[in-house]
């Protein structure tokens, strides 16, 4: 006889629940059995629940779904607070001769760094994308799907790559690159390595070539005809600056959105990285095909890309989630710090009505749920669906004298983390991680950071 799985009981909090309705209660509960949430709702628990492992008092907590990262890329924790100064492609050209000398345990630490930040402050899905391969380097991406196995995060993990070195007429030096028959090998081994299509999958992978001044014509239309053939998904970076509408425009004859169309790059199995520059025509052509966005504000803000155009990529219909982004581009490498600067963001570009507070907290959970193609079971809190959910302490110094939850947690600053279930279980408690010592990972992470940079300097 199978045992009957324990219950979580969370009650006495706030609850958004960023269902189809917004639904809040000001004071409700919570029931979790095994990985899934069985009910919930106002007011107490009900008291003749069997089976109760632990009964959690959330009295001065905001329960929400937990946070869904869309965009990332892990090894960028050895490299950050370099080239503070640049745009993107500068910035690029002066990291690429470093990241192409990473191994597998600076990723497996990078990895764990990252992951360890993002778990800390309410993510409960991560997501990364990694293209950097240098020949001889070792097994990088299942040094990253161990490091979230470790921490107990749901991982989507986006098998990425370069083939488009500088005498070819891309932006990477030749040493960065794979040819094209490796990259695309490797990625459908590690479909058929790792990629979990069931639905409380713990990991998943996508096809990830990296953006159309590192990728070859070839690799992006095989690419999308692979991860169709497998049934995974396909994950970009599309027309975050200038220059690279630019390099669109003078090398296919066409902007970035048209070439990701001609190259069969849109539809409702893609999500990509920033979209800043998108004009009506490329934000209908995403809104037809139901195309998803990874929102990054930070990254965009610190490279000086621009402001994407969320509140119109909503009002047309599509799909948008928050990012990240690489730390090297944005050094917080926090996710809940993302809400607040989406809603300033937006508000500076396009007036008070821009972006609200609970448009801001749906981005970061159900947006990115549905972009990762997971809205069906996570990304809000119901019954039935998994219990990937947090609980932030707004009773403290930063958040007390704010009424409202939503707005205490996405205007004031980061809200501890008093618990984060991951698939039921606990990863965080009272703002620290459970599954790994944050002391360790830093001084691990710091010194392969010091370890490449001193590989780097030759
Ligand atoms: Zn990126």
């Amino acid at each position: 006889m199978a045992a009957t799985p324990h219950r979580i009981v969370i009650e006495n909090c706030a609850i958004a629940t960023v269902d189809a309705h917004d639904t809040e209660y000001a004071s409700g509960h919570i029931v979790v059995t095994g990985n899934r949430i069985e009910s919930l709702g106002p007011g107490p628990a009900p008291r003749d629940l069997p089976d109760v492992a632990r009964r959690v008092d959330g009295g001065g907590h905001l329960a929400t779904p937990g946070l869904v990262n869309t965009h990332h890329h892990f090894y960028q924790w050895l490299t950050r607070g370099l080239a503070q100064n640049a745009g993107l492609f500068d910035w690029l050209v002066a990291l690429y001769p470093t990241w192409a000398r990473i191994d597998e345990p600076m990723v497996h630490e990078a990895a764990r760094a990252s992951l360890a930040m993002m778990a800390r402050g309410g993510v409960t899905t991560a997501m990364d994308h990694h293209y950097v391969f240098p020949r001889g380097c070792g097994d990088l991406l299942g040094a990253e799907i161990r490091a979230a196995r470790e921490l107990g995060v749901r991982f989507h993990a986006a098998r990425g790559s370069m083939d488009l070195g500088t005498s070819d007429g891309g932006l990477p030096p030749d040493f960065a690159v794979e040819p094209t028959e490796d990259a695309l090998a490797a990625t459908e081994e590690a479909i058929d390595t790792h990629h979990d299509p069931s639905p409380d999958a713990m990991l998943r992978i996508a096809v990830a070539p990296c953006s159309p001044f590192s990728v070859s014509t070839r690799l992006l239309r095989e690419a999308a005809a692979l991860a169709r053939r497998k049934g995974v998904r396909l994950h970009t970076h599309g027309s975050e600056t200038r220059e690279e509408e630019h390099f669109c425009k003078e090398r296919f004859g066409m902007g970035p959105t048209d070439y990701f169309e001609s190259t069969d790059w849109l539809g409702d199995d893609v999500w990509m990285a920033h979209c800043v520059h998108m004009n009506d025509a490329d934000i209908a052509a995403f809104a037809r095909t139901g195309t998803g966005v990874a929102h990054c504000p930070s990254s965009n803000a610190r490279l000086a890309a621009g402001t994407a155009p969320v509140p119109a990529l909503l009002r047309a219909g599509v799909p948008v989630g928050l990012g990240v982004d690489g730390t090297a581009s944005n050094e917080s490498g926090e996710l809940h710090t993302e809400l607040r600067n989406t809603l300033l963001v937006h508000r500076l570009a396009g007036g008070e009505k821009a972006m609200d507070v609970r448009r801001a907290l749906r981005l970061g959970t159900h947006g990115g749920a549905r972009v990762l193609g997971r809205a069906g079971e996570t990304g809000s809190l119901e019954p039935g669906k998994l219990a990937d959910l947090v609980l932030w302490k707004l009773d403290g110094l930063g958040h007390s004298t704010i009424a409202d939850p939503v707005a205490a947690l996405v205007l004031g600053p980061p809200a501890p983390v008093t618990l984060s279930l991951v698939d039921g279980r606990p990863v965080v408690e009272h703002g620290r991680l459970l599954t790994a010592d944050e002391d360790d990972i830093a001084r691990r992470a710091r010194d392969q950071s010091r370890r490449l940079a001193r590989i780097a300097a030759g």
